[in-house]
């Protein structure tokens, strides 16, 4: 089950579960769109995988049977943050960022 972290892990913006603006890599970590746009150009400051809108996940269980949804599985609160320095982010970002996510 995806984990739905709090917040962006380089400019500590919130991301509530049902912000449009959250985008993740395929190992879950999680940034604004102003931050993938304007500083990471699609790349991942950890893995170097391309950045997607994270998925939205509905606040009740919409099938009865199954106990799914924000009600059952709860946004994360631990926020999270970059490991990385600014500056080694931005070199990590320039070697990558030419090469397309699908042929990293
Ligand atoms: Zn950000
Ligand atoms: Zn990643």
């Amino acid at each position: 089950m995806l984990e739905i972290r709090p917040n962006c892990e380089l400019c500590d913006v919130d991301l509530p579960a049902n912000s449009t603006q959250a985008r993740i890599c395929s190992y879950e970590c999680t940034y604004c769109a102003d931050c993938v746009e304007q500083v990471l150009f699609n790349v991942c400051p950890t893995c170097g995988g391309g950045l997607v809108p994270r998925p939205i996940r509905p606040q009740r269980s919409w099938r009865a049977e199954l106990n799914l949804g924000l009600a059952n599985h709860p946004a994360g609160t631990k926020r999270r943050y970059s490991r990385f320095t600014r500056e080694d982010i931005d070199q990590h970002v320039a070697r990558i960022k030419d090469i397309p996510p699908e042929q990293r």
